[in-house]
């Protein structure tokens, strides 16, 4: 027995209950603005379920709190257990009651004749419509891993795994291991691997390092105190570089994975007719120079900052001391790296896949805020051609922290201000 659909009339929908729609919510909440967040799965469904066992914020806690929340975590700690944190952020939602809908998925954004939005919604209890004013799009930029094609031409034999699918060493079958990806989640799965004593070979990217401590303090606090989280988007270099590198809760670099044992390899070239070799890009120390250019050039700004200072401000700071992560490992330094990799003569038999990531805007269908999307498929700003249609959580929208959680609550006071109040502003 269907009935109508049931529709609601409401000023702001926001898409997506991660963090950045719940800071959203919290600003809305502030401002006195009725909403609802409407969340395809659980709140925060990403830290839930799309990470690993030994998964921990990379962030100090300082900068991973959502706007108000209360807990008793100190402001530096890092390395906090992510149920932990998820708790906080859980306890956060549920004090201030915010209007989070989960088991609701947006199938569709359009827009109506009267200058609205209408969400349509499938939800667990049937589907519902809204007739929004405004609506605020914070669905996540992580929502489907980004295989390479050439996935699918791996012999079967091979167990494949990604992050989501990913839990533990112990879990793996014996053997080495492949972990293709050298961002933060493939360098920092390659070092569990090899912790736990595993043969480890490591298809590197060009991605930026970074240094985790100076001069006595996590880099968090260095680039909060000199500006560099919240620059204006300009100043961040190319949005769409992956985060740089740092290990959960200590340095991490291809030095200190080199010694650890880790085989270090150029990228992924693709895999050949066999399904049991795999090609290799000739870039490996092209990517161990790039990593190692940017820590070097976050150490320099912050010593910049250092420098102007009067002496007298300078000496409250501990001296910089290097971080042995980072030392040279000659052997890397030196090593010749094979343009092939047979699994089955060297053992291997689990790919793990760190390649990244998609967004999913299949809902949207509202063309000229479609049209507006850069070359990569992302948005680059907050506001859009559409009165009443704004993004957030995605990088560079504002500043140079828009795509992590720190930067979330600046963006979600900025949309705040621009929401309409009429449909026909
Ligand atoms: C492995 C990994 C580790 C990371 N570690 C860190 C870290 O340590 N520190 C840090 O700052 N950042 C980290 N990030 C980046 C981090 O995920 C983001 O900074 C932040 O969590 C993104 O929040 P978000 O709300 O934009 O997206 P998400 O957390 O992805 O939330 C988006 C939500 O929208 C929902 N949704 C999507 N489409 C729809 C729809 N059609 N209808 C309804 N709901 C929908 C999803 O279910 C999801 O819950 C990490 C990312 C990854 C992948």
């Amino acid at each position: 027995m269907g009935g109508a659909t049931p529709e609601e009339r409401i000023d702001t929908v926001v898409v997506g209950g991660g963090h950045a729609g719940l800071c959203m919510s919290l600003e809305l909440q502030r401002a006195g603005r009725e909403h609802v967040v409407l969340e395809k799965a659980r709140v925060l469904e990403q830290w839930r379920s799309a990470r690993w066992d030994s998964f921990t914020i990379n962030s100090p806690v300082a900068f991973s709190r959502l706007p108000g929340q209360v807990d008793d975590l100190p402001d530096r700690a890092r390395g906090v257990p992510l149920d932990v944190m998820v708790r906080a952020w859980d306890e956060c939602v549920a004090r201030r009651r915010l209007p989070v809908r989960e088991r609701s998925e947006v199938r569709s954004v359009s827009r109506t004749g009267t200058g609205r939005f209408l969400v349509e919604v499938a939800g667990a209890d049937g589907p519902r419509r809204y007739a929004a004013l405004n609506v605020v799009a914070a669905p996540g930029r992580h929502q489907v891993p980004a295989l390479p094609r050439c996935a699918a031409d791996l012999d079967p034999a091979v167990r494949q795994l990604r992050v989501g699918t990913y839990t533990k060493p112990a879990a793996l079958p014996d053997g080495a291991v492949l972990v293709v990806g050298g961002g933060q989640t493939g360098m920092q799965l390659a070092e569990e691997l090899a912790h736990a004593g595993r043969e480890v070979h490591l298809a590197t990217s060009r991605v930026a390092g970074t240094p985790r401590d100076h001069r006595g303090e996590d880099v968090m606090f260095w680039l909060d105190r000199i500006g560099s989280l919240w620059a204006p988007r300009d100043r961040c270099g190319d949005r769409h570089d992956p985060m740089p590198v740092v290990g959960q809760d200590h340095p991490l670099s291809h030095h200190s994975l080199a010694r650890l044992g880790v085989r270090l390899l150029g990228g992924l070239a693709g895999v050949a007719e066999d399904g049991a070799t795999v090609m290799f890009r000739d870039d490996l120390h092209a990517n161990v120079a790039h990593a190692e250019r940017g820590y070097r050039e976050v150490l320099a700004r912050i010593e910049g900052w250092v420098a102007a200072l009067d002496p007298a401000e300078r000496a409250a700071y501990p001296p910089p001391t290097p971080e042995p992560a980072w030392e040279p490992h000659r052997p890397l330094l030196e090593s010749t790296p094979p343009g092939s990799l047979s699994l089955r003569d060297n053992g291997i038999t689990t790919v793990v896949w760190a390649t990244g990531w998609s967004a999913d805007f299949g809902w949207l269908r509202v063309e000229e805020v479609r049209r507006s999307l850069d070359a990569r498929g992302f948005p680059d700003t907050c506001e859009t051609t559409v009165d009443g249609f704004f993004w957030l959580g995605f990088d560079g929208l504002r500043t140079c922290s828009s795509g992590t959680v720190s930067g979330f609550p600046l963006d979600a006071a900025h949309i705040a201000t621009r929401l309409r109040d009429h449909a026909d502003s």
